[in-house]
């Protein structure tokens, strides 16, 4: 039984949260967290589907966008040793472990346009990272397990699948345009499933 109840309450708090802070990145980010911390801190509640897996890429699946795309909901699914590309988000995002642990690794301009890897940062189950424009924005995350999945979930404060960002290669500075879509076609039913309890 998914307690899909969890998702709709944290969608109603951040909703609140980005009609109350428009603009204020900072305020946006202080309030989200501890809701995305508690989101994370149980994991009875993702429909199984989001959190399937492919041998070939991490997938993206979309569990919620507001219609207004002041924000967007992910679950990401890494196969074992599987890892983004240098990449960036224009927009503030929240990351969450829910199930196995990622390693992020930021990276920030060096000479001649390169960009220098800073310190990797394990995640475990339960543990919220941020990224934006202001607090650093290019990174690269990835499973920290090579035999097993991890699942996290993402809050951006847009919609992520439609922005136009950038992948980098970071000896080169040399980025690629692109827009990642989602891997779902279809969005949870947030109404029906589960009871709450
Ligand atoms: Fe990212």
């Amino acid at each position: 039984m998914s307690n899909i109840f969890r998702l709709r309450g944290f969608l109603a708090s951040a909703t609140r949260i980005v009609e109350q802070h428009p603009g204020d990145e900072a305020g946006t980010l202080a309030e989200l967290t501890p809701h995305l911390a508690d989101l994370v801190a149980h994991d009875d509640w993702l429909p199984a589907h989001y959190a399937t897996h492919d041998q070939q890429c991490y997938l993206q699946h979309l569990l919620y966008g507001d219609p207004l795309e002041r924000l967007s909901v992910v679950s990401f699914v890494w196969g074992p040793g599987q890892e983004t590309p240098v990449h960036d988000h224009l927009v503030w995002g929240l990351v969450g472990v829910l199930r196995g642990a990622e390693r992020a690794t930021a990276y920030h301009h060096g000479a001649n346009g390169t960009l220098v890897a800073g310190e990797s940062r394990i995640l475990k189950a339960g543990d919220v990272a941020a990224v934006s424009p202001h607090l650093g924005d290019i990174h690269t995350i990835a499973n920290a397990y090579d035999d097993q999945p991890s699942i996290s979930i993402h809050i951006y404060g847009g919609n992520i699948g439609r922005i136009r960002r950038s992948i980098y290669d970071p000896a080169t500075g040399a980025t690629k345009s692109f827009i990642s879509g989602y891997s779902n076609a279809t969005v949870p039913n947030l109404w029906v499933l589960g009871e709450k309890t």
